[in-house]
């Protein structure tokens, strides 16, 4: 999602378009007012990726996004409440064949009928209502997210969900934090629903630059094997066996790699005896020992090389790889 005020038109420009180059495929943003939901038609004009408007409150503002040629529309029923406001923006979004997400957040329910029901239970019921008042209106391009902070809720809900409808679902845990504690969340949340085969988009809500969350989204696919995109370190924690900064080369081989887009896994290892062997899956890596370090590709040693040429060595062997 861009961060940025989408009335600003260059900032929201800029920001989409760095988005694109780092993987992202669809990219929200915000519309808190008109000025915002009428810039959407020039932030189209400048950027290559579908752009979804994200509508709280004022089922207006889906009405001038959709007209701005927003490709998609994030809804919250929890706070568009109107049955006939929903009513006009479906057969708005209908006429230009426009997808809507019903975008359901734990934090912003509308109240239960029953106050034991648990709250991924509400989650689904609501869902189910949307759904079918947008089914009763003939409208089928619908998507569903049911997003939590608590990852054991969203978790629930989205099972729950996948088993009642067949329409595409959307991933994310909501307010998941910085990045560190948010990056797990997201990957324990998100990985178990794809992992089970649920879900079809997703998205890492970090406090930190929405690049920040793409690469995080990344991760989470490569880990699961569902996409290769650019790079993957594989580096040893270090040990008492280590005779060289680990950590230090680690992660100057990470910054080196991150101009690179092919999927490529390279291997920073501790140690000589044991490096090649355990980084068997890399592509390319390097062992290192006291002063000397071994270039290795696929498990086998190609080069030794000292220790000052470390970085060097391994991404010439990286390049030497990918030309
Ligand atoms: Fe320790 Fe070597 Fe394993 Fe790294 S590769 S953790 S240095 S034994």
């Amino acid at each position: 999602m861009a961060k940025t005020d989408t009335r600003d038109i260059k900032a929201t420009v800029n920001q989409i378009n760095e988005l694109a180059d780092c993987g992202c495929e669809i990219a929200r943003v915000a519309v808190p007012d008109s000025e915002a939901a009428q810039a959407i038609s020039n932030i189209k004009k400048k950027t290559s990726i579908p752009i979804v408007a994200d509508i709280h409150f004022d089922y207006r503002l889906a009405l001038e996004s959709l007209r701005a040629g927003a490709d998609g529309l994030r809804l919250n029923p929890g706070n568009i409440r109107e049955p006939e406001q929903v009513t006009e923006v479906v057969k708005a979004a209908r006429q230009r064949q426009v997808p809507i997400r019903i975008g359901i957040n734990a934090g912003s329910l509308p109240p239960a009928s029953k106050p034991s029901i648990s709250t991924s239970k509400h989650m689904v019921n609501i869902a189910l209502e949307q759904i079918k008042l947008l089914e009763s209106l003939d409208f089928d391009l619908i998507k569903v997210s049911l997003k939590a902070f608590d990852v054991p809720t969203t978790v629930e809900a989205y099972r729950a969900i996948a088993a009642k409808i067949s329409y595409p679902l959307h991933l994310g845990i909501t307010e998941a934090g910085l990045p560190r504690a948010g990056a797990v969340r997201s990957a324990v949340g998100i990985g178990i629903l794809l992992d089970e085969g649920i879900g079809d988009t997703i998205r890492v809500s970090l406090s930190a630059h929405p690049c920040e969350e793409v690469n995080t989204a990344y991760e989470i696919l490569k880990t699961l094997g569902l996409r290769q995109h650019g790079p993957t370190l594989i580096s040893c924690p270090s040990c008492g066996r280590a005779e060289v900064d680990i950590i230090g080369l680690a992660e100057s081989v990470d910054s080196s790699l991150r101009d690179i887009s092919q999927p490529i896994k390279v291997a920073v290892m501790g140690c000589v005896v044991n490096g090649p062997g355990e980084a068997k899956e890399a592509d390319v890596g390097i062992a290192c020992g006291r002063g000397k370090g071994a270039i290795f590709r696929k498990g086998k040693v190609v080069s030794t090389v000292a220790e000052k040429d470390f970085l060097k060595a391994l991404m010439a062997e990286v390049k030497n790889l990918l030309n």
